[in-house]
């Protein structure tokens, strides 16, 4: 039943002192009614308003907790329904003994995502917006938690419906001709139309370019710290970690899950690879350095090469610098307090010209030049990422692609000379795939499957 009335802790559960329970259907406030004791009904006050008083337990009518209430009606609410949000002070057993009492009284317990599907269902989000809250609750830093939002806010969603209008338009051109083919305005059309899918293809490219910075920000830059034993990878970590600290979003009401192998970096999340690993000093691993330095380098997206400024190249390091060959490296050489013994130019030669950053872990001297060069190097170009639409969901990322193929198709079909019908049924397709962007014409199961990966109370 889709139009029941549902409840769910909304807030994280944990240290919080107070806990949120939302209730959303069209029995809510009669629900709620059955269970809380204040100066009036709910049933009949007006909707945005707060109310003081107590939840009470339904069978045995005792003072479970002092509460405010908040009244929302129809349709002015996230789900489009009556909604009505239960502030509990009493901490997380009051909190529990709540929802118990609620669900005394009919209500049913939400499912995950449940709150989010309704609001799509009832037309109040559509599909990509939806997502959006998902990749906002597991955003690792700032800057994914804004991708998220924008998202959120529709602006992707703007994107997409710009270039369905063009595909719709174009494809009322190519009808006429279909219909009329006698009209003989074949070359015309075929023109109009390759230029059209041009202009399509364009924006799609561009869509998707932003697709890997949009994994960056969602999932950080997996990073390795390579080279041999005591030339300071575990100071390196140490010093990003301590300076960057652990990435916590604060945006309310989402997780706080501090997640230790994060480091922010200028607002980039780098993915600290193999930390337990470098973060021992006694460490059996790091004897074996270059074999464990290889597995590292596989599932990595940076790799920095840690070399010691105050020691000859040693035949180690030489085969490291083979090993980063084809990886997106830069090497970093460390202990610049100390006196210079490495030489530059045998690096820069062996590296194939791969950036340099000389720094002292210790002193603090160049750290920043690392930061910056970590930065461009994912961001080139990018100057004020905060005005962009990053696309950055899996789902997404495959259906923009899905309606580059099919423009390009249509492309070739025109300039081949094939009928302009099959190329409207090329047209279409794009068509579809992006509509499943924002879930116009998204199958029931696969809508399913999306709001399943909610947390509960969302
Ligand atoms: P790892 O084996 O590569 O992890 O190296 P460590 O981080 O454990 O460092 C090895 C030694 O080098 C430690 O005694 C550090 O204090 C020292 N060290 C690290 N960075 C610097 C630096 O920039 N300058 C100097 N002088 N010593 C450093
Ligand atoms: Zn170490």
């Amino acid at each position: 039943m889709e139009n029941d009335t549902i409840a769910a802790i909304a807030t994280a559960m944990g240290e919080s002192s107070i806990a949120i329970i939302r209730v959303s259907g069209s029995d809510a406030l009669t629900c709620v009614d059955h269970i809380y004791q204040g100066k009036n009904k709910l049933t009949t006050v007006l909707s945005h308003t707060v109310h003081y008083g107590h939840i009470l337990d339904p069978d045995t009518k005792e003072k479970i907790d002092e509460v405010l209430v908040t009244v929302m009606l129809a349709p002015r609410t996230f789900t489009r329904e009556n909604v009505v949000e239960i502030s509990c002070h009493g901490g997380l057993i009051a909190v529990e003994q709540t929802l118990g009492a609620l669900l005394k009284t009919g209500v049913r317990l939400a499912e995950p995502g449940e709150f989010t599907k309704r609001a799509f269902l009832n037309g109040r989000i559509d599909l990509s917006q939806a997502e959006a809250v998902i990749d906002l609750i597991r955003a690792k830093t700032d800057k994914a938690a804004k991708v998220a939002i924008r998202q959120s806010e529709g602006k992707l969603s703007t994107h997409i419906r710009a270039l369905r209008n063009d595909i719709v338009e174009t494809l009322a051109h190519l009808a006429v001709n279909v219909d009329y083919p006698e009209y003989d305005a074949d070359i015309l059309t075929s023109q109009y139309v390759v230029e059209r899918c041009q202009a399509i293809n364009q924006e799609l490219e561009r869509l998707l370019l932003t697709a890997r910075q949009g994994k960056i920000l969602r999932e950080g830059i997996a990073t390795a710290i390579i080279g041999r034993p005591n030339v300071g990878k575990s100071s390196l970590m140490n010093a990003l970690t301590q300076e960057n600290k652990a990435i916590v979003t604060d945006i309310p009401g989402t997780t706080r899950d501090v997640i230790e192998e994060y480091v922010n970096v200028r607002g980039i999340p780098l993915k600290l690879l193999d930390t337990a690993g470098i973060r021992e000093t006694e460490d059996i691993v790091e004897q074996i350095g270059v074999q464990r330095s290889e597995e590292a380098l596989r599932s990595a997206d940076l790799v920095l090469l840690m070399l010691n400024h105050s020691e000859k190249l040693q035949t180690e390091d030489i085969r490291l610098l083979e090993k980063i060959k084809g990886f997106p490296t830069i090497i970093v050489i460390n202990k610049l307090d100390l006196p210079k013994r490495i030489d530059y130019e045998e690096i820069r030669q062996r590296s194939g010209g791969k950036q340099i950053i000389p720094l002292s872990v210790k002193t603090e001297e160049g750290l920043s030049l690392l930061e910056e060069a970590i930065k461009v190097m994912f961001f080139a170009g990018q100057v004020d990422m905060n005005d962009q639409t990053y696309v950055s969901n899996a789902r997404h990322i495959q259906l923009l692609e899905q309606a580059k193929q099919n423009i390009l198709d249509v492309m070739s079909g025109v300039e081949q000379g094939v009928p302009l019908d099959m190329a409207e049924i090329d047209m279409k397709n794009a068509w579809q795939a992006l509509g499943e962007v924002i879930g116009e014409a998204v199958a029931e199961d696969l809508i399913d499957q999306i709001f399943s990966q909610f947390c509960l109370g969302k």
